[in-house]
């Protein structure tokens, strides 16, 4: 267990180090709001996630993956494939898992208001990759280790798993640029930043595209894929048209998100109103705009 945490630490340590720099040194978009105001509250909700899981599920997933090898539980067990196949096909099968977990997040409203936290950063950059609410993480967790025993997930697959999805996060959130020819070949492979960032947008239908986290090859099977935000990466607006407020990036105002209904109707009653008032085009002229005849 201690190898393990040992692992995951120096994992994230690393990846979150690199892309920091990364960021410096070029970054993509100028950030809105900043690091000073969102990097306090992205990062304490990190501890926040690791001490819930810890305290609540200590055995997570790993311990799953023991479990179901020590009973011989799961698919993949009675299947009797060579650990190499079973580690790979386990960790498709978790990643598949978590594009469906995403998709879900979007779709069912209670599982929204949770999900909508990480959306609502005001900028995106690589501790948006850590910024989740405590209840996603659980409920996370609690789907991961469903699947782990149902397909008899080894432990390799299931450690290694989750260390690069924690890097593959920060990667995908990062405020980095790269050769267009890089990030082309890259997508083929890994969701990359410009690939993530859309499904940042403010608008709707650009946030419910991109569900992948890791592998891209989800999204265009299930015909979510979404290659750039109509804006372009530098016009677009990141975050929800709710919580734009500087003061929803402390860290008790992440916490209180997901039970604020009434700022969630009222502005989403309010986007509607907006959206039903401005015209879809400039077709006459105000009268002030009237010239003299
Ligand atoms: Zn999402
Ligand atoms: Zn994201």
């Amino acid at each position: 267990m201690d190898i393990e945490i040992l692992i995951r630490i120096s994992g994230f340590a690393l990846v979150f180090a690199a892309m920091a720099l990364w960021e410096v040194a070029a970054p993509r978009r100028r950030l809105t709001a900043g690091r000073k105001p969102r990097w306090p509250g992205n990062l304490g909700i990190l501890i926040v996630d690791a001490l819930a899981v810890r305290i609540l599920i200590p055995t997570a997933a790993v311990g799953a993956a023991l479990l179901a090898a020590g009973r011989g539980w799961g698919l993949l067990h009675m299947a009797g494939l060579r650990l190499s196949v079973a580690a790979l096909l386990g960790f498709l099968v978790l990643d598949l898992a978590i594009y469906g977990q995403h998709v879900l997040f979007h779709k069912i409203p209670v599982l929204w208001r949770m999900h909508r936290m990480h959306h609502a950063d005001l900028d995106i950059d690589v501790t948006t990759g850590v910024r989740f609410h405590p209840f996603e993480i659980l409920i996370s967790m609690g789907i991961k280790i469903a699947v782990v025993i149902a397909f008899g997930i080894p432990v390799v697959a299931v450690l290694l798993f989750e260390v690069v999805l924690n890097a593959t996060s920060m990667f995908n959130h990062g405020n980095v640029s790269m050769p267009v020819a890089l990030d082309r070949v890259l997508r083929r492979l890994v969701v990359t930043p410009d690939m993530h960032r859309v499904h940042h947008s403010i608008l709707r239908d650009e946030t419910d595209s991109n569900f992948g986290f890791n592998l891209p090859w989800w999204d265009w099977l299930f015909g979510t894929y979404r290659a750039a935000p109509r804006a372009g990466h530098d016009g677009m607006t990141v975050g929800l048209p709710i919580f734009r407020d500087p003061r929803e990036l402390r860290i008790d105002h992440l916490l209180t998100q997901p039970f604020r209904t009434d700022a969630v109707q009222a502005s989403e009653q309010g986007v509607q109103e907006r959206k039903l008032a401005e015209p879809e085009g400039e077709h006459g002229r105000r009268p002030d705009q009237a010239g003299p005849i």
